[in-house]
Parts: C-alpha cells; structure tokens; sequence
C-alpha cells in the first residue's frame, strides 16, 4: 500500500460508541465498496446485513465484530422492517459502535429512507455512506452505458415491486415513462414483467425496442440477456435468469452489441471475473 492511501485511510471519521453508519455495500463485486464502508466495516463491533452484501465484504469485519442478518430476498420479508430499525436502536443504546450494511446504495430501493427515519426519531446519531447502486453498475458491467450522447438525455430508475398493483403507495405510472421516450432501469422487476411490458406497450413504447437483464451483475455469476420489449418476458421465461436481476430497456442496449462486435474478448475482460 502506498503512503497516500494508507494516510487517507487514517483520515477517515471516526465510527463512536453509540452512533449507527448506514453504508452502501456497492453491487456485489467487493472492489466496488468506498473506502468509507472498509473504514466502517474496521471499526463497527456489530454489523447488521442485507443479504445481498457478498461475504468477501463481510470478511472484511473486524473479527470479533457481532454479524447480524436482517435480510429480505425477493420480497419475501424474511425479517420484518420494524425488527431491523428497533435492532439497530438497541444496539446504538447499547454503546456499540453500528454498522448497517445493504446492498448498493442505502437510499435507492433498500428502504435506508425509513431506518434513517427510525434512527432520527429514537435520537440516534447517524451517517449515511453512499454505495454504487445496482441499476448503474449492473448497465456499465453489461457494456451498456448509462447515458449516450445522441441517444439520451435522461434516464429512469424505477422499481417493479408492486407493479401488478399490490402496493399500498400506488403504482408507476408506465404510460408515462413511455411517453417520456428515455431508458427505463428496473429493480426487483422479474416477478411482474409481463404486466409492465404489456403498460409499456400500452403507452406506445415501440415493440422492438431493445431490453437487456443483467443479472448476478459485477460477481463471476453475471449474466447478460439481450431481448426486446416485446419479446421480454418470453425470453425471461426461457432462460430464468438468476436474482438479483436489473432490467433495462432503451436504445442504450444497442451499445453492447456494438462493442462487442468491434471486440468480441470485452465480454471475457469483465474486471469482476477474477473474483
Ligand atoms: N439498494 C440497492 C437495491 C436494493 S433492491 C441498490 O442500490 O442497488 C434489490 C434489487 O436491486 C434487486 O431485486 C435487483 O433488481 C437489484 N440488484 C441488486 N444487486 C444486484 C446485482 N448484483 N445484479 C443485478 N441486480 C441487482
């Protein structure tokens, strides 16, 4: 390690008896967590996880440090939200220094708005660490960038969690992110692809459109379906690719193609497959 980096990291805040840092994970590849989360994870003595956060980052715990699972998969509520927060709170009121750990980004998708809300109003001090979200780092490790010059302006991060309607804060609205012509990014969107490809279509998307799934994005399980969108769910159906999946649809798919065509071997150079 060289002086700079080892002085940086002796710079890093200081995690105190009491306190809670909510901290992305990053995507899955550990090479992709901040120096801050490896600052925290050296000096939490309970880590409370997701379970999307790989154990090589887990690894990285002191070891004397107390793990914690709160976990949920696929929308099963495997632990219950409220259980999360009031662990948490009586860890912090325990005087342990507290690291919660999610996957990505603690603020997109991963319900850090609510334990945050939870911390404040039990007057617990609290630092929130950003993390690499999944929908960004699973389209740069798919070869499909995010925005392109001359194809997009925007683009649109949505979940696909309630999209047949079961959620109680209402649904995407997906005529309009149709309408509205730029890339659509999709978490937790497998289950329910069918009924937003159909909202999609219904919106006047175009059928052809081009759609990519990346799933198990930056690990060595990463997989890439190229589909369209109106091809979408019968291809998910075929290959059944494994969770966590992001899907994407929007010309920026196109990209991939191109770049592979050009050099075949991007493919096989994905930096996360060393792991
Ligand atoms: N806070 C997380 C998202 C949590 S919601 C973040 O910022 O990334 C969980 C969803 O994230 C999964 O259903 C999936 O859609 C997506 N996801 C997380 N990790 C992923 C990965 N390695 N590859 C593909 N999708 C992933």
């Amino acid at each position: 390690m060289n002086d700079a980096l080892a002085a940086l990291l002796r710079t890093m805040p200081t995690l105190p008896a009491g306190h809670v840092w909510l901290a992305g994970a990053g995507p899955g590849d550990p090479g992709l967590l901040t120096l801050l989360a490896l600052s925290a994870l050296a000096q939490a003595d309970a880590v409370v996880h997701d379970a999307l956060v790989d154990r090589r980052i887990l690894a990285l715990a002191r070891p004397d440090a107390e793990k914690l699972f709160a976990g949920k998969r696929g929308g099963r509520p495997s632990v219950d939200q409220a259980d999360i927060a009031a662990t948490l709170v009586a860890l912090a009121r325990a005087g342990k220094k507290v690291l919660r750990l999610k996957g990505g980004d603690p603020y997109v998708f991963g319900r850090g708005g609510e334990e945050a809300l939870a911390l404040a109003k039990a007057g617990i001090p609290f630092r929130v660490i950003p993390g690499i979200t999944a929908g960004i780092a699973g389209l740069t490790a798919a070869l499909i960038p995010a925005t392109q010059r001359g194809v997009n302006q925007a683009f649109v991060l949505a979940t696909g969690h309630g999209a047949d309607g079961d959620e109680a804060t209402g649904a995407v609205d997906w005529a309009a992110l149709a309408r509205f012509g730029q890339p659509i990014v999709l978490y937790m969107a497998v289950t329910h692809i069918a009924a937003i490809v159909r909202a999609l279509l219904a919106g006047g998307m175009a059928a052809e459109t081009p759609a990519a799934v990346v799933s198990s994005a930056t690990t060595p399980g990463q997989r890439v379906l190229v589909s369209t969108l109106a091809a979408l769910p019968k291809d998910l159906a075929r290959e059944q690719p494994a969770t966590p999946a992001i899907v994407v649809v929007g010309e920026i798919v196109a990209m991939r193609a191109r770049l592979l065509a050009l050099l075949p071997e991007l493919e096989r150079e994905a930096f996360w497959h060393a792991g």
